[in-house]
């Protein structure tokens, strides 16, 4: 029989290594794809679809060409992994045996993170928006009938979490509906970080663009230890109760439950993995990738995953079919969008040291850039996505 290969999670990493797989192959592994969605919506670019840049079905990818490409697609939950049997079982009861398992799941949500909120009692009050879907959809609509004048509030994460310029991204491209339509209204970002990717320019970009309209409160006037009432629509900071309009919670992340259920995470809530390969440090047979995964200096980002899913691969083609593997390269680079052309990027090239994937050769956007290198910088962004889209999901 040929060896089979399990991925758990159709996203940026798990379409990725799936793909990469069936195709490297050529047909010598069995390689199988467990995604709880029949279609997967990006977390990327939903900012611009909340901005207005993006249709909604522009973020949505099946997996027909995967599967296509020769690979095993079930439309299931992966609800347990018995890494002794080297078995995965299924909610619809099905049990899936494997040589080796690819876990990419994505996050979850730590309880408790932020007082007054879980995911299961108040995300329809108080969208996280941090799993695109229906969650993208709802904070939409609740930003486009805010009250004129009123108050759009997002409590941030703190690190680590998906995607570092994210929420910042998120509350320009706000920014940006609200000027057109609600040029009275107020934003205000909560932190609990005094740092935040790509801040000056952010920053910048705010004052140049959004004049008056954003408030950043970082953890040393409260933005880190903020309470909320989705009841009453209010939050509470340092002691005082503020009436709210919309309020976008991002709370601390942890592994995709899976990971944790397969007991390849630590004490952090993630994943070690080893920086040459994201085989996991529990289990020679696992392996990690994307958001899940402790690697080191990478950001957890769709690029990352990407980057990810093709080194692990790699070294499972390696390992059961005796093909050759070469030295681990990784690369990422998150694009942000602060207004109409005005795109900044941050990036970086990555190799393993025996202790994590090691940042190698870094850049970022300057303050100051001129009109055209920021709507370059934009329209790289354009064709990073339908380029990394096509190599995830063909
Ligand atoms: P995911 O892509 O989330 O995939 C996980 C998949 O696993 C999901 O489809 C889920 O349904 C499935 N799953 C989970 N558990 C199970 C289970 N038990 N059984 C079956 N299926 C399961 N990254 C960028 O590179 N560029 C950007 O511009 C960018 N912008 C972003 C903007 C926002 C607002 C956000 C929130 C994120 C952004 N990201 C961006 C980050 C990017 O979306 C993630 O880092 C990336 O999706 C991680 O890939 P992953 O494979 O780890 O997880």
């Amino acid at each position: 029989a040929k060896p089979r290969v399990v991925v758990i999670g159709g996203g940026a990493g798990g379409a990725t290594a799936a793909r990469y797989l069936a195709k490297d192959s050529a047909g010598a592994l069995d390689v199988t794809l467990i995604e709880a969605n029949p279609v997967y919506t990006t977390c990327f670019f939903s900012n611009l679809y909340l901005g207005g840049f993006r249709d909604f079905e522009s973020l949505q990818h099946g997996y027909d060409t995967i599967a296509a490409g020769g690979v095993t697609v079930i439309t299931d939950m992966a609800t347990g992994v018995d890494r002794t049997a080297k078995t995965v079982t299924l909610a619809g009861g099905q049990t899936v045996p494997y040589d080796r398992l690819i876990l990419s799941p994505g996050i979850d949500f730590r309880d408790g993170a932020v007082p007054g909120w879980t995911a299961e009692d108040h995300a329809e009050i108080m969208p996280h928006a941090y799993k695109a879907g229906p969650q993208t959809q709802l904070l939409k609509s609740m930003v486009e009938s805010m009250p004129q004048g009123g108050t759009f509030a997002m409590i941030a994460p703190p690190n680590p979490y998906r995607c570092p310029p994210g929420p910042y991204e998120r509350v320009s491209m706000v920014a940006h509906l609200l000027k057109q339509t609600n040029p009275t209204a107020k934003i205000l970002v909560l932190d609990p970080k005094e740092n935040f990717s790509k801040k000056a320019l952010f920053e910048e970009g705010w004052g140049k663009h959004y004049d008056g309209m954003i408030s950043w409160v970082g953890p040393e006037f409260g933005g880190g230890a903020v309470e909320v009432r989705p009841d009453t629509m209010e939050i509470v900071v340092e002691g005082e109760v503020q009436k709210v309009d919309v309020c976008n919670v991002i709370p601390a992340q942890i592994a995709g439950k899976i990971a944790a259920i397969a007991g390849v995470t630590d004490e952090s809530g993630w994943a070690p993995v080893h920086p040459d390969s994201m085989k996991t440090k529990a289990d020679e047979n696992v392996y990690v990738l994307g958001d899940s995964s402790a690697q080191g200096d990478m950001p957890k980002s769709g690029y990352s995953a990407n980057s990810q899913a093709k080194v692990a691969a790699m070294s499972i083609r390696g390992e059961l079919l005796g093909s050759k593997v070469f030295p681990a390269k990784y690369s990422n680079t998150c694009w942000s969008l602060i207004a109409p052309d005005d795109g900044v990027k941050v990036g970086a090239s990555y190799e393993p040291t025996p202790e994590k994937i090691a940042s190698v050769e870094s850049f970022i956007s300057a303050t100051g850039e001129d009109a055209a290198l920021r709507k370059g910088t934009y329209e790289e962004s354009l064709g990073w996505y339908s380029g990394i889209t096509a190599d995830m999901f063909g």
